[in-house]
């Protein structure tokens, strides 16, 4: 059995968010509050707020980012179709790459299930998770025995990942 699964057989799902532009920290508070109203989803825990550098253009604002785990039986094409919904709803505007956003919703980890879908693309685990620090550490906060693809544990991890300047906030 999946070693990430619930006993209800749920899937478990580690999803991270950031924003940019107009509240960032309201942003991220509506958007896990909209997620945790979804009837597919329930929301089992939340990370606290942190800051970060933005990692591609340097003329934007910090981004506030959080990490939260949830239970779905949503398979990953289905979540994301609702992570994407939940985005537009928010008016999110394709800018430059890796440029300021109102919210972003990444998918992070799928139980320990390694996923690459083409056509909408998905990758999971998320290609940059274990890379950066304002996905690692909020990640570790709530789930550091979440285990991966490759049978180790989140936490083992830990020392990792690229630094960008992250605060915790709140
Ligand atoms: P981004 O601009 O970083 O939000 O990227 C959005 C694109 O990434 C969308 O086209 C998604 O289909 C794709 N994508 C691939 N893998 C993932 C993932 N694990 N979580 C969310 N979006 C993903």
């Amino acid at each position: 059995m999946n070693p990430n699964m619930a006993a209800n057989s749920f899937n478990q799902v580690l999803i991270g968010l950031g924003s940019n532009l107009e509240d960032p920290i309201k942003q991220v508070q509506k958007a896990i509050e909209v997620i945790s109203k979804h009837p597919m989803i329930e929301l089992k825990a939340k990370s606290s707020l942190y800051r970060s550098s933005p990692q591609g253009p340097q003329d934007q604002e910090d981004f506030i980012n959080a990490v939260i785990l949830i239970e779905t039986p949503l398979r990953p094409l289905e979540l994301l179709r609702e992570t994407q919904a939940i985005e537009n709803r928010f008016g999110r505007v394709k800018t430059r790459h890796w440029g300021e956003r109102i919210i972003d919703l990444d998918i992070l980890f799928f139980n320990d299930e390694e996923i690459f879908e083409e056509t909408p693309s998905l990758t999971i685990p998320h290609p940059y998770a274990l890379e950066r620090d304002f996905v690692l550490i909020p990640a570790l906060e709530i789930a550091p025995d979440f285990q991966l693809p490759d049978a180790t544990a989140l936490k083992s991890y830990r020392a990792s990942c690229h630094s960008y300047n992250l605060q915790r906030i709140r």
